[in-house]
């Protein structure tokens, strides 16, 4: 029994069996990414948020559309690239820039691929992947978050439109989305079985809210600061009735199933995060000397680990690789799959 049990070997080559050497290149070069073009700038994002080049950027090297389909312009890659596109975004340290682009790529985009129509994933997935349409994810209310069958924002059918009314709140890239998936009730007489997604533009072409959309506040928050958090109102919002995303009433299951992936991209994120603030505070402790000598030598642990420090890795040399889908994991984003 025991000789099946997989336990870490801190010293091999591939650090998960998730990962084979295809993951780990294109953490390699994404790493570099991060390091040479947005690392840079984390400090003045915080102040500035950051930009939308940023993303288009991300899009021209590959980077968004890495488990999404070649025919959307994606890399055919499995779910296990979005894991490696969030650690190795970790290099950027900016935690808000990692946030607003697994809105897009984790939350936003995978149930368009998954649900939408071919004319739906022309118009949103392929601008999406390239990076020069952004996206946001409209779920949370003022008095509605975990408990989403409990959501007041109402789209009724009137002729071939949708008229929306009510609020959301949290909306991350609300104040830069060109579009959104918006949970709202189609029929509020009934909890769960009365959601339906919507995927809708929000703004035209030169940027300003459409008719009856509004960002009513752009939220403070203590961290995450270079990621924009809105607070958006829909008064007589009209959409054509073409925008239901999968299916009527069926928006509850939608989101349950189809954003399935995300929450364990964002742990990723969060633990690659804790891992460059260890090695910041063990680099910074090795240098800093006290009582003559580097402080972290009080802790003889610091130095002892098993995992530091971490082994040098091969060097990538091609950041726009095309991944693959060499694992036989699920090529969709948005749920992951155990490689068989
Ligand atoms: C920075 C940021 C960005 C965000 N971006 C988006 C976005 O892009 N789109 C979007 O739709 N939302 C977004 N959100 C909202 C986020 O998804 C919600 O905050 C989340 O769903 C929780 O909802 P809430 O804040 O209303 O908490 P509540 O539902 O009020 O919960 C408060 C606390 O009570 C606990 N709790 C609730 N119900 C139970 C229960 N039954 N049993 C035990 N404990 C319970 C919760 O775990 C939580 O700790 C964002 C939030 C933040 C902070």
């Amino acid at each position: 029994m025991t000789d099946t049990v997989i336990k870490p070997d801190f010293d091999a080559a591939q650090k998960h069996f998730i990962f084979t050497q295809e993951h780990e290149d294109l953490r390699e070069s994404m790493e570099a990414w991060a390091k040479k073009e947005l690392h840079p700038h984390r400090n003045e994002w915080e102040e500035t948020k950051w930009p939308d080049s940023a993303i288009e950027r991300a899009g021209e090297l590959g980077y968004l559309g890495l488990c999404f389909p070649e025919e959307y312009g994606g890399q055919g890659g499995d779910y296990f690239y979005s894991l490696v596109r969030a650690e190795a975004l970790s290099y950027a340290a900016n935690g808000g820039l990692g946030m607003g682009f697994a809105v897009q790529t984790d939350m936003v985009l995978p149930p368009v691929h998954l649900l939408g129509t071919e004319e739906q994933k022309q118009k949103y997935l392929v601008p999406g992947i390239a990076g020069t349409k952004i996206g946001a994810l409209g779920i949370t209310e003022p008095g509605a978050g975990s408990d989403v069958a409990g959501i007041r924002t109402t789209a009724i059918l009137d002729g071939d439109e949708y008229v929306i009314n009510g609020a959301k709140t949290f909306i991350t890239n609300a104040a830069r989305a060109q579009f959104m998936v918006l949970v709202v009730k189609t029929d509020p007489s009934k909890a769960h079985d009365g959601i339906t997604l919507l995927l809708i533009d929000i703004r035209d072409e030169d940027g300003n809210d459409l008719p009856g959309f509004s960002v009513t506040s752009n939220l403070e928050k203590m961290g995450m600061l270079s990621s924009d958090t809105g607070e958006l109102a829909f008064e007589d919002f009209r959409v054509p009735a073409e925008s239901v995303l999968g299916e009527v009433g069926k928006g509850f299951y939608h989101i349950s199933w189809e954003l399935q992936g995300e929450r364990l991209v964002a742990a990723a994120g969060s633990h690659a995060g804790a891992e460059r603030l260890l090695e910041t505070t063990i680099e910074y402790a090795l240098d800093r000397q006290a009582f003559g000598r580097p402080i972290g030598k009080f802790r003889r642990s610091v130095t002892r680990s098993p995992r530091w420090p971490p082994r040098s890795k091969p060097r990538s040399s091609s950041p726009t690789r095309s991944p693959g889908a060499s694992t036989g994991a699920s090529t969709r984003c948005g749920r992951s799959r155990w490689p068989r």
